[in-house]
């Protein structure tokens, strides 16, 4: 028996408008997870009234008690963090490793932004008139609607929900079609929390109807979306005049210079490249390697893929778990292929396994050229490039040479190399000797170029996509004071 899930509207668990259902899958597997409700513009509509009714009272509820709600969600989701990392696992496929990391990340924000209901910090300033007081607050922004994706099907939208929540705004999420059961448990656990009705609304379904009625609802204030670049083009576009948030994809380098450790580059390159399959957004993809070093550096790299285990994630042994599906697969394999057409070298693996879900062998091209489409476009999958360069201007200008602009890291153990790496690589995020994932929850997250619009999620800046700035003037002169009129000023 699979299980039917349902749309969380006002406070109440409903079916779509629809009557229709889809199913979500194990991508180890491919045995059925669970089935969702296929929502429409009807079941948004209702969700729209729900959210804009429940924020006249929320938005009053004090921000520390809004972060006690929170703290607990942070509570519950530790005390139930193994039930949920096998749960992302069976769904989306990380290794059950990672699957716990996903559910760390998600208690650590709420924790972190329960504490930011103490904070919320406005700024107050010196007036240029005498007796005349000026501060600014933080308020909501009103009904915004969040759009994920599958890749960290907890983590991505506990970023956005604890922001969105602990600022005042009530919420229309809608999840990733691939990942529509950890979605369903997220919201369950924040409802337990006391998240009150109407405040946190759940609609499933496919994006170009649930994700684009939101992003064209005139009653949303803000849309904040985590996904590809193609799709958040598109939101942009019919977004109209709404705040939008846009977390779009990379083309990550690591740099490994002459003077590197090269053992903990290769660990770094292995856990870059092949976590998560490959399907972060801070994944590495390029790896860009000093030519005195680059033979030596494929060899041990061979050495330790040749290793990795691929399997279904739940086992304790496995490395490297599915691509979340067939879709995903043949989008690897078409790389592949597009790899061997351009010249690259393949060092290692280019195969699809023959096994029951939607596994890949981890890939390695050699001898690849900075213009090759596959050291420029989005992969997502366990698939990576080498390219060789001559000095530490040749490897930053390749860095570069990229629309993207997500995460970057460079292992020298020089530091004039690494400061300039620091200063000159195009990117919001650079690491210095460690790999181009691990971001934690009190700094700040985004890209640069076309990875985004400039937005941050996470740290401090992670309450601005969800908060609009009031500016305060509190005159207790008793007359009328008129700013930048000279005369009034002199005395
Ligand atoms: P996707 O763009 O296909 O889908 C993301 C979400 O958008 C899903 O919920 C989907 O249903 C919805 N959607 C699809 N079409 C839509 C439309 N027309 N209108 C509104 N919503 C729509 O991306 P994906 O395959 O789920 O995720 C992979 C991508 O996400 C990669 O490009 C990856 O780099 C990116 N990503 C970025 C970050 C970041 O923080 N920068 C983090 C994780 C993933």
């Amino acid at each position: 028996m699979v299980t039917t899930y349902k749309h969380h509207i006002g406070g109440k668990w409903i079916r779509s408008f629809s009557g229709k259902t889809f199913m979500s899958i194990n991508p180890a597997n491919k045995a059925p997870v669970g089935k969702f409700q296929q929502g429409n513009r009807q079941d948004i509509d209702a969700a729209v009234r729900a959210a804009t009714s429940a924020f006249k009272s929320w938005k009053d509820v004090p921000a520390p008690k809004r972060g006690e709600i929170l703290l607990r969600a942070a509570q519950i989701l530790r005390k139930r963090k193994e039930k949920f990392a096998r749960i992302v696992t069976k769904e989306m496929g990380k290794v059950i490793s990672e699957g716990r990391g996903d559910v760390q990340e998600a208690i650590d924000i709420f924790e972190y932004m329960a504490g930011e209901g103490r904070r919320l910090f406005g700024h107050t300033t010196p007036s240029e008139l005498r007796n005349k007081f000026c501060m600014t607050f933080r308020q909501p922004l009103g009904v915004v609607g969040l759009i994920t994706p599958w890749n960290f099907p907890i983590a991505i939208p506990a970023w956005k929900l604890a922001p969105a929540l602990i600022c005042g705004n009530s919420v229309i999420f809608k999840p990733s079609s691939d990942t529509p059961l950890c979605a369903t448990k997220l919201v369950a656990l924040l409802i337990e929390a006391g998240i009150p009705s109407g405040v946190l609304n759940l609609v499933t379904g496919s994006g170009n109807d649930v994700g684009m009625a939101l992003v064209k609802h005139p009653s949303i204030r803000g849309i904040s979306f985590t996904g590809s670049r193609t799709v958040g083009e598109k939101i942009v576009q019919y977004a109209g005049l709404k705040r939008v948030g846009l977390e779009l994809g990379g083309k990550n380098p690591i740099i490994i210079m002459e003077d590197a450790d090269l053992e903990l580059a290769v660990e770094g390159v292995i856990w870059g490249g092949f976590g998560t399959t490959g399907q972060r957004c801070t994944a590495a993809s390029r790896v860009i390697v000093h030519h005195k070093v680059k033979k030596q550096f494929e060899k041990r790299l061979l050495d330790h893929i040749k290793k990795l285990r691929v399997g279904d994630g739940i086992k304790k042994t496995t490395d490297v778990g599915p691509l979340i599906n067939q879709k995903a697969v043949e989008k690897v394999h078409g790389y592949t292929l597009i790899g061997k057409q351009e010249g690259a070298r393949l060092l290692h693996g280019g195969r699809f396994l023959n096994k029951k879900g939607f596994f890949y062998e981890p890939t390695v091209f050699s001898d690849v050229s900075p213009s090759m489409r596959i050291a420029q476009e989005e992969i997502f999958g366990p698939s990576i490039s080498i390219i060789a360069v001559k000095d530490i201007k040749e490897a930053i200008d390749v860095c570069n040479r990229i629309e993207y602009g997500l995460s970057s890291s460079i292992y020298t153990n020089n530091i004039q190399n690494a400061f300039l790496a620091i200063e000159k690589i195009e990117a919001g995020i650079t690491y210095v000797n460690a790999s181009t994932i691990g971001s934690e929850v009190h700094l700040p997250f985004g890209g640069v170029k076309l990875t985004g619009n400039g937005t941050r999620e996470a740290g401090i800046e992670g309450i601005y996509e969800f908060s609009e700035t009031k500016t305060i003037y509190v005159d207790y002169s008793g007359k009328l004071q008129k700013a930048q009129i000279d005369d009034v000023m002199v005395r």
